[in-house]
């Protein structure tokens, strides 16, 4: 039987795929195992925003870190609502490059120099390209990157860090600061919220994750996009739930605080965000729900 294309499309609905296409079944490709991409680009106004998957990692006993000041029950009921796992969660480190057409910034290194150098380059760029690097707080899993075996990872670059945030950890004794941050803060220059870093994009002090934790409002041609770093680090037990405590938020009544607030304008203003541990890309929009607020992840939004 000798089938012409047309006829094995329409015969597809009636006849088992393989015997429409008897070849089928000796092709037996190799399992690849889960794949997700490592960039996400959108345009801004006349901006490029490159999301760079830098890592991600399995943990669990999520409510070890998530909603410590609720019930097993609450958590429980609240994760079963939302489709996810109690018991287990997928964390993402999400920088952010923004090409504003005469800087290439990078938002954050990740955990290590590799897994920041690997996304840059898939992303389609260098690591010598970057011509600045903002640091939103002093967290290992964001300013792992800054340096590795090699030295400064981003030899070209200048620095920028909030000045709460660098004095807090200066004066702690922290292996992570003392090996990436240190060794660079003779080329920091150290700013305060509502700073502007480059045309169009400002400091935003959030502070309660850490003391001098920053977000970034980014703006150009009147399209807007906040980087949110560590405001609020899970899609539901964070954005629905504000006031959940989080293990890794130091002064946990002022991060809900500042959660409530930062979140609240996202919502009312209807500006896009990028959450730095948000699912990949990491993209999406803030909408008010009940008592809390609701993650609209990106769809197609910002290819229009
Ligand atoms: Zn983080």
């Amino acid at each position: 039987m000798k089938l012409t294309r047309r006829a094995a499309l329409s015969l597809g609905a009636s006849l088992p795929l393989a015997a429409a296409l008897p070849h089928a079944a000796a092709a037996k490709a190799e399992m690849k195992g889960m794949d997700i991409a490592k960039s996400r680009r959108v345009e801004l106004g006349e901006f490029e925003v490159t999301t760079l998957l830098a890592g991600t990692a399995t943990r669990d006993e999520p409510q070890s870190i998530f909603g410590m000041n609720v019930s097993p029950e609450e958590f429980a009921k609240v994760s079963e609502e939302a489709f996810l796992p109690a018991d287990k969660v997928q964390f993402f480190f999400t920088p952010t490059l923004i090409n504003t057409g005469s800087e290439l910034i990078l938002f954050d290194t990740g955990l290590n120099a590799k897994g920041i150098t690997a996304a840059v380059e898939a992303a389609g760029y260098t690591a010598e390209q970057v011509d600045k690097v903002v640091i939103t707080h002093m967290h290992g899993d964001h300013i792992g990157g800054l340096m590795g075996e090699d030295g400064e990872t981003f030899k070209n670059a200048s620095y920028i860090a909030g000045a709460a945030e660098h004095n807090h950890w200066s004066k702690a004794d922290n292996d992570g600061f003392k090996s990436k941050v240190a060794p660079l803060s003779d080329k920091m220059t150290m700013i305060e919220g509502g700073a502007s870093v480059a045309s169009g994009i400002t400091s935003v002090l959030a502070a309660g994750h850490t003391p001098g934790h920053m977000g970034y409002m980014i703006e150009s041609n009147g399209a807007q996009l906040m980087l949110i770093a560590d405001l609020a680090n899970h899609p539901v037990w964070s954005l629905a739930k504000p006031d959940w405590e989080v293990r890794f938020d130091m002064d946990k009544a002022q991060a809900a605080e500042s959660r409530r607030k930062v979140l609240g304008m996202l919502a009312a203003d209807r500006v896009a965000m990028v959450g730095y541990h948000m699912p990949f890309p990491a993209m999406g929009y803030v909408a008010t729900k009940g008592d809390g607020f609701e993650y609209v992840p990106m769809s197609y939004q910002m290819m229009l």
